[in-house]
């Protein structure tokens, strides 16, 4: 779709808000003027003396935009307003309401909260001014609650650790991280185990320099038990032993893929203190794991399962996806009644991204989208169904271009929130990350600043190129010290 730009500087919101419209499409945006014979979406603004004119909406053979004038108010509240105006007529002209409103970012959690320490109604501000749908107001004023309870425990100089294992068996049709198959990094390994080794000693003498104190510990990628039982001892054997843990609250290290859980592993992840796994299903339909290249069946799923369930770990979390490809509203939903009759102390409801799916291979763009359309269905019956069952929401987040523009949502047993999820997406306590891909976020004590560091992407420019992070880490040491 097209979509053009007169007369204002909105065009990455604008752009946005297009594409929860336009899912399916590659936005390609112009200043001035369109393609001729060609249709588009026109955002215009036009200042006049006393008065602003806002023009938005879809142009072809049958569509013309909307148009309103506002007395002269700042550029936040002229680009809210040209969102809405936007919004409403888009909404009308494809028949498509994202349940989000006019909101793009990726916390909306984060922001109810912000609206409620600004002495505002956060839930009329939702609903009046960003137009969110009285369902997802309420789940994000119900997340915040279990979100605040977490965050309210956390003190100035508390840090979380982070372990990227950026390798997996087999790569899912859908993944959006940049993970590698085991089998063609195989070679790397030693040699990426050596500079995480470093990597952690360094870590850990700028922790213990700045006086930070380790309250929870977190192993993704990837999937880390893709390591064996030997070099997941080796790893856990090296955190135990450069980090002070007298302080940890939580420790968790992902075990997404059935097919590289075994016993031994599960027992050294066990012995080294982590008392949180996540093992990941997906869906409960062997054809559905098929479509997405995910190289496990169900029955792989149940007896992984089964061996954790029968440790003492302390929480399991199971991941599903909403709207994956051949699955449909009866298969989800047996999903979801599946996973909860398990009984785990987490369980994760993801939906999956459009542009992802894209490349699932297939090429019927309108089938796609009455899958996605379906998405909405689910995600409403496993969030019902998992709330008959015990289970609250304690953390979300959103992705872009996600099946009916909607959200991944963690919900958890009483006492069961996983409190890594909650400061990852609230952006308020400080997570020093290694590995490749890794990304550390420093949260100055005193005045909240925010400072990234982020790793190399992939294992082999992490190798080689160790020493230069090494020098911008230790940066950190100036950002900690600057008040
Ligand atoms: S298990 Fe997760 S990280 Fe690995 S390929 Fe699949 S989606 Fe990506």
């Amino acid at each position: 779709m097209n979509l053009l730009i007169q007369g204002h500087s909105f065009r990455y919101e604008m752009e946005r808000l297009a594409m929860m419209f336009f899912p399916m499409e590659k936005i390609n945006w112009y200043i001035d003027e369109a393609p001729e014979g060609e249709a588009y979406v026109l955002t215009r603004l036009e200042q006049n003396d006393n008065s602003i004119n806002l023009t938005a909406g879809l142009v072809d053979d049958i569509h013309r935009p909307d148009s309103i004038v506002l007395e002269y108010v700042d550029e936040k509240e002229t680009e809210l307003a040209m969102g809405r105006l936007l919004y409403r007529a888009l909404a009308r002209d494809t028949g498509i309401t994202p349940p989000w409103g006019i909101l793009t970012g990726i916390r909306p959690v984060k922001l109810f909260r912000e609206q409620m320490s600004g002495a505002e109604n956060a839930e009329k501000v939702f609903h009046d001014e960003f137009l969110v749908s009285p369902a997802k107001t309420e789940l994000a004023k119900r997340t915040e609650v279990y979100e605040r309870a977490i965050l309210e425990q956390n003190r100035p100089m508390d840090f979380s650790l982070y372990v990227s294992i950026p390798f997996c068996p087999t790569r899912c049709h859908y993944c959006s991280f940049v993970s590698h198959g085991i089998e063609q990094a195989r070679k790397l390994m030693p040699q990426y185990l050596e500079t995480l080794h470093k990597e952690l000693m360094d870590t850990a003498a700028i922790a213990k320099e700045l006086g930070l104190r380790l309250t929870t510990v977190y192993f993704g990628g990837g999937t880390p038990t893709t390591l064996s039982h030997q070099e997941l001892d080796l790893l856990m054997g090296w955190v135990e032993r450069y980090f002070d843990l007298s302080h940890l609250q939580e420790y968790t290290v992902e075990a997404g893929r059935p097919d590289t859980i075994t016993k031994e592993k599960l027992q050294v992840i066990r012995s080294h203190g982590a008392g949180r796994i996540s093992v990941n299903p997906q869906t409960f339909h062997d054809n559905v794991l098929q479509n997405i290249g995910r190289g496990h069946t169900v029955q792989q799923f149940m007896d992984s399962y089964s061996i954790a369930r029968a440790m003492d770990f302390d929480c399991i979390n199971i991941d599903l996806i909403a709207g994956l490809p051949g699955d449909d509203l009866k298969g989800f939903c047996h999903s979801v009644d599946s996973a909860i009759a398990l009984d785990p102390e987490n369980i994760t409801l993801h939906t999956l991204s459009i542009k992802r799916a894209a490349g699932l291979g297939s090429a019927d763009v309108h089938t796609l989208q009455k899958e996605y359309s379906m998405a909405v269905d689910m995600v409403d019956y496993g969030y019902r169904a998992l709330d008959k069952s015990g289970y609250h929401p304690y953390y979300l987040y959103r992705q872009r271009n996600t099946a009916g523009n909607l959200e991944n949502t963690g919900f958890a047993k009483e006492g069961k929130d996983g409190r890594y999820n909650v400061y990852i997406m609230a952006e308020t306590q400080t997570i020093l990350a290694a590995g490749a891909g890794a990304a550390t976020k420093a949260v100055h004590p005193i005045t909240g600043e925010v400072m990234r560091v982020y790793n190399h992407k992939y294992p082999y420019e992490y190798i080689g190129r160790y020493d230069e992070l090494r020098e911008r880490k230790q940066q950190l040491h100036d950002f900690f010290k600057y008040k």
